[in-house]
């Protein structure tokens, strides 16, 4: 019997979460939820979830739809916000320290390489104590704080958000994640993948092509440009470095 999990997008309608930077969060929730359910079901599980549309529905019936469904897991996507405008970071909530939070939290921070704040318990959240099953709530990052919500604004944070999750999610019922296989297949045996670069030492990513698993990234044309380009095996790091 496949699994069903019920996917909750934080907020909705008038209660538009946390502003920061241009952003609602409930817009962001709802979209990272929509790609959650997705992933899940390219791999074999069912999803509810407790809203698709932008409309307001209480913690409550939130909490109902999961429990009257009998959902195995429970999952809340929320983005973080704070007066202090440096707080930063992935954070996972549960009512107790449970292995699907440690594992959505582990598999996020992989994924998105944000600060860990790690997995918290919360005994005053109405989500993750009226409802019955195993639940989290994941604060993804947080909107106040101006270089993450530039990261958050991006297509690129909602697939590796999902990501995260959804491998979470398949580690703890032994899945086999697959989905970046399906995509090489999807697209011609070519995808996109973040590559993370060191630029003359200093962080950061782009995006590089890959053709049956194998990387094109154009080191050719960056040497033409005038710099040296080498790999680190062991971080799996592009390091860029001016001659
Ligand atoms: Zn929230």
């Amino acid at each position: 019997m496949s699994k069903l999990i019920c996917i909750d997008a934080g907020h909705g309608g008038n209660d538009s979460g946390a502003p920061g930077n241009g952003i609602l969060e409930k817009n962001v929730t709802l979209k990272a939820v929509k790609r959650v359910g997705e992933l899940l079901q390219k791999h074999g599980f069912k999803v509810i979830y407790t809203r698709i549309s932008d409309n307001y529905v209480n913690l409550g019936e939130r909490c109902r739809i999961a429990n009257s469904n009998n959902a195995d897991l429970f999952v809340s996507i929320h983005i973080n916000s704070d007066d202090n405008l440096q707080a930063s970071g992935t954070e996972t909530l549960c009512y107790s320290k449970n292995r699907l939070a440690e594992l959505i939290q582990k598999n996020l921070l992989s994924k998105l390489k944000l600060k860990d704040r790690g997995v918290k318990e919360r005994k005053d959240l109405y989500v993750l104590n009226g409802t019955k099953m195993t639940a989290v709530l994941c604060e993804l990052g947080f909107l106040s704080n101006k270089k993450e919500a530039e990261f958050i604004k991006t297509d690129k944070f909602l697939e590796l958000s999902a990501e995260g999750i959804v491998l979470g999610i398949c580690e703890y019922f032994g899945v086999k994640f697959k989905i970046e296989n399906e995509i090489e297949k999807k697209t011609g045996g070519i995808m996109r993948k973040t590559i993370d670069v060191v630029i003359d030492g200093k962080k950061g990513f782009t995006e590089g092509y890959f053709i049956e698993g194998r990387n094109l990234f154009t080191a050719d044309f960056i040497r033409c440009l005038g710099f040296d380009v080498g790999y680190k095996e062991k971080t799996k790091q592009v390091i860029i470095s001016s001659k």
